[in-house]
């Protein structure tokens, strides 16, 4: 029931007094978007001012934004490589920030392969649990009724590893979930989770999704929502249920755990709640035994009012597939993130996928906006545009992210691509365009144009001594089946019709391809099985000359054309498929340790 408050919001009546809080600090921190990002710009550059990076670029203690902007260069990680090494091999000095860095946040971003370490500080936990706090009372705006139940959240940590100075390096949301903010939160009736802490911080990933999807399927009718952080580790989720089912439904008739969950305080957790159901076994067993499968979210968590995943950006492809197994429940994006920084929230959570906006929250760090130009390869480096202000982006442009953050990252390029869609008061709200660079993407791997020519161009080796080369190629991410993987199209060239590679030998190219790819994919691969083994399809002679005649046919120009490196336009496709000789899968997984390489 909405609650009659002083702090009424003109985003909409809150739903409780704490809501009322929230929603006056969104409308606070939003109507003064300029001088709170003043704020935040002083507070960074006044407690590093002594730092070795600010020192080394003369701010003399400086805090304007003139002054920063003129003498602090805008950098990509690479350029902060030399800064990262020290920090990670034990040089505890105030090198970017005068806070000690407390661990490194490992991002999907990689660099030379590896994840990108991102330094952070313990208060930014203040920061990422605050921009948590206001989700809710956004979303009980539209949804009523969501402390009378649960939410069914898939949540997972990853495993972490030390630098070699000691320092922890781990994903955001496995540093998040296993700190005392999120451990020891206080009952909050609109924010219960199915899942308990003892699941969600199961570091083995089958007892951890097995426990999650357990407690879901026994409180079943008390959920109201199901989520994961992002759309393709949901319908991870339901594959999970589509392998499992059988065992699930037989502890919950018997109330006996399956064997293979050993973890102590799981086991414990579990054995408290799971009684004989024979009842509640016999329901769910009845919707997974059926082969139609469309719905099965909605028809067994039969009072689930929306899914909560990120839908937006390279999970855009999921959604045809999450209506399917959904029934066409509503999709809430609800918030954009990143190990760098949290940034902002959507203030419509229930609005379409393709319609949602991101409002970012100018207490998170300072934030400049380099304009973009669609259709450039990007500014040569000592030339880039005059960067913008949070307040002064203009609607219907593009901009490349850029962040200072309390961390002790300056002028740093995110690599997010985002339009201005509108305004929040003073703050600008953004559709997520794209990531920079990335060719192919699954699950949280990012794979880039010069990593899958580097993948092809070893896996070719292979190909030698049949005397065979690869003429042309391109790339699709599949994700019809769950998990998705990369499929590869070759067309080759063999001078030896005698001797040409066996389906081993291209297989084995399959696997070589794989293991240079970067360790986010080979994680997703190995430990997360959040991808599927990768493909090559070999086409027929020929085809890539078709594929070409086929966009100089829709008006490209024949001097212009390049092959494109990655397709996903149907009548494409289709051209490609049509052409398949044969298809060969790796036969393997790729090595992959959470040891960093270098
Ligand atoms: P990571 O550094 O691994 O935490 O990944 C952060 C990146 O994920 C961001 O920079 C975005 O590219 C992407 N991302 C995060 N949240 C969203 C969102 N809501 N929509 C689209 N992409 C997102």
């Amino acid at each position: 029931m909405a609650v009659d408050s002083p702090l009424s919001s003109q985003l909409g009546p809150p739903a409780c007094e704490r809501d009322a809080k929230a929603l006056h600090f969104i409308e606070e921190t939003t109507s003064h978007a300029d001088s709170v990002q003043d704020r935040v710009l002083t507070e960074i550059l006044t407690r590093n001012s002594q730092t070795e990076y600010l020192t080394r670029f003369k701010l003399n203690g400086a805090t304007d934004r003139e002054t920063f902007k003129s003498k602090l260069p805008i950098i990509t990680y690479e350029d902060l490589q030399p800064e990262i090494h020290r920090i990670a091999n034990g040089d505890r000095s105030a090198i970017l920030s005068a806070h000690p860095i407390s661990e490194f946040l490992t991002s999907s971003g990689t660099s030379a392969g590896e994840r990108k370490l991102m330094p952070t500080i313990k208060e930014e936990l203040d920061r990422r649990r605050l921009l948590y706090s206001l989700l809710m009372p956004v979303m009980n705006l539209y949804v009523p009724g969501l402390e009378r139940g649960k939410g069914l959240y898939f949540l997972f940590v990853k495993s972490e590893t030390r630098t070699p100075g000691g320092l922890l390096a781990r994903p955001v949301l496995t540093s998040y979930y296993k700190s005392d903010h999120f451990k020891t939160r206080p009952y909050d009736p609109y924010n219960v989770y199915t899942s308990p802490n003892e699941a969600i911080l199961c570091p083995d990933s089958f007892q951890s999704m097995y426990a999650q999807m357990l407690c879901g399927l026994l409180q079943r009718q008390q959920v109201l929502r199901v989520g994961a952080v992002f759309a393709s580790g949901l319908l991870r989720a339901i594959r999970f249920l589509q392998l499992n089912w059988p065992q699930l439904t037989q502890d919950i008739e018997t109330g006996a755990l399956n064997p293979k969950l050993t973890d102590p305080s799981l086991r414990e957790y579990m054995d408290k709640i799971l009684k004989p159901n024979p009842e509640l076994a016999e329901c769910v067993r009845h919707e997974c035994s059926k082969d139609n499968w469309e719905g099965i979210i909605a028809r067994i968590w039969q009072n689930t009012k929306y899914l909560d995943v990120i839908v937006t950006g390279a999970m855009a492809q999921y959604i045809p597939t999450l209506d399917y197994y959904s029934g066409g429940l509503p999709l809430a994006c609800t918030m954009y993130a990143s190990s760098e920084c949290y940034f902002g929230l959507n203030l419509k959570p229930m609005c379409k996928p393709s319609q949602v906006s991101y409002t970012i929250m100018p207490n998170m760090a300072y934030f400049e906006f380099l304009p973009h130009e669609p259709d450039s390869f990007g500014f040569p480096r000592d030339s880039l545009p005059k960067l913008v202000d949070l307040v002064d982006v203009e609607v219907g442009k593009e901009y490349e992210l850029v962040i200072t953050t309390y961390a002790g990252l300056y002028r740093y390029r995110v690599g997010d691509i985002l339009r201005v869609t509108g305004f929040h008061n003073s703050a600008p709200q953004f559709h997520f365009v794209r990531r920079k660079n990335v060719l192919l993407s699954i699950d949280s791997d990012k794979t880039d144009e010069a990593e899958l020519q580097k993948a092809v161009e070893n896996a070719s080796r292979l190909l030698r001594e049949f005397n065979t080369s690869v003429v042309e190629y391109t790339s699709y991410a599949d994700t019809r089946t769950i998990p998705g993987h990369y499929v590869i199209y070759w067309e080759l060239l063999g001078k030896d019709s005698a001797n040409s590679p066996t389906d081993e030998v291209l297989k084995q190219c399959c696997l070589a391809m794989e293991e240079s790819l970067n360790s986010v994919y080979r994680q997703g691969r190995v430990a997360d099985n959040s991808i599927g083994p990768l493909e090559i399809r070999v086409v027929k002679n020929g085809t890539f000359e078709e594929l070409m005649d086929y966009a100089i046919s829709r008006g490209a120009s024949i001097n212009q054309y390049k092959v494109p490196r990655c397709v996903n336009f149907t009548p494409i496709m289709e051209l490609l498929d049509s052409r398949v000789v044969s298809s060969h899968f790796s036969p393997a997984s790729p090595h992959w340790t959470p040891e960093r390489r270098r």
